[in-house]
C-alpha cells in the first residue's frame, strides 16, 4: 500500500473563486482561534475539566460555533472541522519534536482547505479537461495532466500567488513487486547537490539560482517600501510570483531526479541527515544553494520513497557519523583524510578520490550489512527505512 499525491491547477469561475477566498477565511479563522484556544486557556481547561483541550473537545466547540454564527455554518462542515484536525497534527508534531510551535495562518500566505475522500467525486469531461465535486461549491474545472490512480483519502484547495490548485492525496493497494536493480549510495551536500556512489553528479538547475537571486534583490527593495503603498502591494505580488516559480522549478528538478534514480536503482541509501546543522546558512553561493534545498529534503526524499515503493524499491537510512572522514577502500576513519570540500586522500593506504564520491561509497557500505567495513570503529550501524522524523516533518 502506498500513498500518492496528484495535484492540478483549478479553473475556477468568478463565483467559485470568490467561493475559494471565503472557504480559505472561514478555515483560516477557525485554525487561529483553535489554536489560541490551546496556547492561551489550556491551563483553565485542564483546571476546570481535569482533562486537556483535544481533537474531540474542539470539535464539539465548533459545533457549538457553526449554531451561533452564520458564516461559519456557511462553509461546508468538514472543511472547518479539518482546520481543528490540523490543529491538533500541529500541536502533536510540535510535542513530538518533529515541528516548531504552531503560529498563526496569515491571510496571503495559508490560504486553503481541506476535504476527506469520501466527499469528493471526479469526472472526466473529455481528454483534457476534468472537473471534481467540492462540496458546498460545486464542480470545479481542472486541468487533467495525469489520471489519479487509487482510492481518495484526502483532498486540498489551496492558493498560491494568485492560482488555486487541488491536491489529491491518494492510497493505493498494490502488491510488492521484486526489484532486482543495482544498490547506490546517495550523498547530499551543498556545493554537490547529490552525489552518487557511481561517480555520478547531480546539481541543482542555474536556473532556480538565478530566480533565487531576482526573488532576494525584489524582497530588498519590498522592504524599502512604505506599509499600505500601492508600490508596496506591486513588489509584494512579485516576490510571491518568484517564490511560487522557484517551488514549481525545485518540484520539477526533484521529480526528474527522483524518478531517473528510482528507475535505475532498486536499493538506494540515503545519510540520516540532521534538518538542524543543515539549517545552518553560510555564505555566498553555497548560503544560496542551502537555502534553496532547505526546503527540498524532505520532499525529496518522500518522492524518491514512492517511486521506489512502487517498482519494488527500497530506501534505506544510514547514520551520517564519519561518511565523510572514514576511507571507502581501508575503511580507517580520520579527520585528516579530507583535506578539503572536494578532495579525499587516505593517510593510511593513500587512496584518493572525490570526498563526496567516498561518502556515497560509504553510505552505501553502511546501508548493506554484508558489506559493512570490519573495525571500522564506529561501532554498529543500524539501518532504517524510515526517515528523521525531523526530516520527514
Ligand atoms: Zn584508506
Amino acid at each position: 500500500m502506498i500513498h500518492r499525491a496528484y495535484r492540478y491547477r483549478l479553473a475556477p469561475s468568478e463565483e467559485q473563486r470568490a467561493e475559494f477566498i471565503r472557504y480559505a477565511g472561514v478555515c483560516r479563522t477557525v485554525y487561529n482561534i483553535a489554536r489560541e484556544q490551546r496556547h492561551c486557556h489550556w491551563r483553565q481547561y485542564l483546571r476546570a475539566t481535569g482533562k486537556h483541550i483535544n481533537f474531540a473537545s474542539q470539535c464539539a466547540e465548533l459545533t457549538a460555533l457553526r449554531a451561533d454564527f452564520d458564516w461559519v455554518r456557511s462553509v461546508y462542515q468538514t472543511c472547518t472541522a479539518q482546520a481543528i484536525r490540523d490543529v491538533d497534527r500541529a500541536f502533536r508534531n510540535f510535542f513530538a519534536g518533529r515541528a516548531g510551535y504552531p503560529s498563526p495562518r496569515r491571510k496571503g500566505v495559508n490560504d486553503s482547505f481541506r476535504y476527506i475522500g469520501r466527499e469528493i467525486r471526479v469526472q472526466r469531461l473529455n481528454s483534457k479537461w476534468s472537473a471534481i465535486r467540492l462540496r458546498g461549491i460545486g464542480w470545479v474545472k481542472f486541468r487533467d495532466t495525469r489520471p489519479i490512480q487509487g482510492s481518495i483519502r484526502e483532498v486540498t484547495v489551496a492558493c498560491a500567488a494568485g492560482e488555486w490548485h487541488v491536491s489529491i492525496l491518494c492510497r493505493i493497494d498494490c502488491d510488492p513487486l521484486a526489484n532486482h536493480g543495482p544498490a547506490v549510495g546517495i550523498d547530499r551536500g551543498v556545493a554537490n547537490t547529490l552525489t552518487l556512489s557511481t561517480g555520478e553528479n547531480i546539481s541543482l538547475p542555474t536556473s532556480l539560482v538565478a530566480i533565487d537571486s531576482r526573488k532576494r534583490r525584489a524582497q530588498r527593495a519590498l522592504a524599502r517600501c512604505k506599509r499600505g503603498s500601492r508600490r508596496r502591494m506591486k513588489r509584494l505580488a512579485s516576490v510571491s510570483r518568484l517564490a511560487a516559480r522557484i517551488t514549481a522549478a525545485r518540484r520539477d528538478w526533484q521529480h526528474r531526479v527522483s524518478t531517473d534514480i528510482a528507475r535505475r536503482f532498486g536499493a538506494v541509501a540515503m545519510e540520516d541527515l540532521n534538518v538542524k546543522a543543515m539549517t545552518a546558512s553560510g555564505p555566498g553561493k553555497r548560503g544560496l544553494n542551502r537555502s534553496i534545498l532547505n526546503q527540498g529534503w524532505g520532499a525529496f526524499a518522500t518522492m524518491l520513497t514512492y517511486k521506489l515503493e512502487e517498482r519494488g524499491g527500497t530506501l534505506v537510512y544510514v547514520p551520517a557519523a564519519y561518511t565523510s572522514q572514514t576511507c571507502s577502500e581501508c575503511g580507517s576513519i580520520d579527520r585528516e583524510s579530507r583535506k578539503s570540500q572536494a578532495s579525499f586522500h587516505c593517510r593510511h593506504c593513500g587512496h584518493r578520490a572525490h570526498a563526496d564520491v567516498n561518502a556515497a561509497i560509504n553510505i552505501l557500505r553502511g546501508s548493506t550489512p554484508a558489506m559493512r567495513v570490519e573495525g571500522a570503529g564506529c561501532g554498529p550501524v543500524e539501518a532504517r527505512t524510515t526517515p528523521n522524523p525531523a526530516l520527514a516533518a
